[in-house]
């Protein structure tokens, strides 16, 4: 029975209700499993921190930190962690949620985990991010650790986070547990190939898809919202089969060059500067008109929740590749499929950046390191593969690329939950 009190209840908009809509979708395909998918609804187990840090002028602060564990039915917890100033904890049960979808799409053999710290991160010194990460780590190291659940970057979160992660949890413990987080630095046992493997499974999911649908990536003009980790490494992929990148919207505003920005110009300016302000290689348009851009691929690749009914009627791409985490809610769906627009959505597009995670943990348990070739062969090889069982899946029922993904995922999901059993 669920309580209108309960945490599992979702605010209406959430991101939490969009992933609930998402699982009453595909509740019809999942036959006798169907009995066990209250299971996918509740997350297994959700914990909620004080993170109290000394700021360089003496005083305390305290922030709210959340690690989630959706579903550990397949394996140990794995998802990352994010610093933003609208962090929730529906939010954080969302993209856990998201996690136990994706990890078993891909059929790596973890299950589902997120966490977060309600922070503005560019407000504080390097120090203080260092205190908060920390604080934070040994706050959630009660149920993280190789075996049972293990971090990774997110947004506003990179690899010197991931250091500090990994040297607290391995302080905290005794031993250096390099397998503790991924995306960690080369040389403390990260993997060639994880930074840009997100983007990559984008570019090599949304190279599938356009093949499809005879949409050649030679002059196709591609908008992207969010120029970080995600959107930038995706573009750069498709700039070099040829595309155009036409408009990018990041946190500062929206640039659009009809004749395609030039990416070679603008990196070096976004890595020194963690925006796209000031480029002066493309014109500024407000920031709305971003969804009426002329374009054949729209990557969303910020936040979630960007894509709603009005949003979806003005985009005017034919393929749409969810580079972010849940940037399309239900009605925005509905709207895009109306339209003929094809959506890969979140759950397969952006898997890429677990699944060299997941190399990474292998690696750092057998203490052998691959070559970037072999990650990316083997990255691709993983996404295609993936990504054809669930294009046969929806061809079957007929049903979207997101209502396959999920069908495949839970099965395997609920079937594990099946032979395991209930305890006691
Ligand atoms: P990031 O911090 O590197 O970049 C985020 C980008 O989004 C920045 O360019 C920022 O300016 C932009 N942004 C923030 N708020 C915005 C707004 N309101 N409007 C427009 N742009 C905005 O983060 P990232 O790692 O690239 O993650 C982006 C998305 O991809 C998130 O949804 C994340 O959950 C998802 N994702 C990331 C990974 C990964 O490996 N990093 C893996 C899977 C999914």
């Amino acid at each position: 029975m669920t309580s209108s009190l309960s945490y599992v209840h979702p605010t209406p908009g959430s991101p939490w209700g969009t992933y609930l809509s998402q699982v009453e979708r595909v509740t019809p395909y999942l036959g006798h499993l169907a009995r066990w998918v209250e299971t996918l609804k509740r997350p297994k187990r959700a914990l909620i921190v004080d993170i109290p840090i000394e700021l360089d002028d003496g005083t305390v602060a305290h922030f709210e930190g959340y690690r989630v564990q959706h579903n550990l039915s397949r394996g140990p917890g794995k998802g990352g962690v994010r610093y933003h100033p609208a962090v929730t904890l529906e939010e954080v049960m969302a993209l856990s949620a998201w996690m136990s979808i994706k990890n078993a799409a891909v059929n790596l053999p973890f299950g589902g985990a997120k966490g977060g710290v309600r922070v503005e991160p560019k407000q504080l010194s390097l120090k203080e991010l260092e205190r908060l990460t920390r604080r934070y780590t040994s706050e959630i190291g009660l149920i993280i650790g190789p075996q049972q659940d293990i971090p990774a970057p997110d947004v506003n979160t990179n690899a010197q986070v991931m250091a500090w992660m990994m040297d607290t949890y391995s302080m905290n413990t005794g031993a250096t547990a390099t397998g503790v987080v991924t995306g960690k630095p080369i040389h403390l046992g990260g993997s060639l190939g994880r930074v840009k493997a997100t983007g990559r499974g984008v570019f090599v999911t949304g190279r599938e898809a356009a093949r499809r649908i005879n949409l050649p990536l030679d002059g196709a003009r591609v908008a992207v919202q969010g120029f970080g980790n995600v959107g930038s490494s995706a573009a750069e992929l498709f700039v070099q089969a040829g595309a155009k990148i036409v408009a990018i919207q990041d946190h500062t505003g929206t640039i659009f060059n009809g004749g395609g920005i030039e990416f070679a110009d603008l990196m070096p300016m976004v890595q020194r500067q963690g925006s796209i302000a000031g480029f002066t290689g493309a014109e500024v348009i407000d920031d709305e008109s971003f969804w009426d851009v002329d374009c054949d691929i729209l990557i969303p690749a910020a936040l979630e929740g960007q894509i709603d009914s009005a949003r979806a009627q003005r985009i005017k791409a034919k393929l749409v590749l969810e580079g972010a985490n849940g940037p399309t809610v239900p009605e925005g769906d509905d709207t895009l499929a109306e339209r003929g627009v094809l959506v890969v959505p979140d759950v397969i597009c952006n898997a890429g950046g677990v699944t060299v995670s997941y190399f990474e943990w292998v690696q750092d348990f057998s203490s052998f390191f691959w070559t970037e070739d072999e990650i990316n062969v083997r990255l691709e090889k993983i996404m295609i593969g993936a990504l054809r069982r669930i294009w046969d899946t929806a061809d079957q029922h007929r049903i979207s690329l997101r209502t396959a993904t999920f069908a495949v995922a839970c099965e395997r999901i609920l079937t594990a939950r099946e032979e395991r059993g209930l305890y006691p």
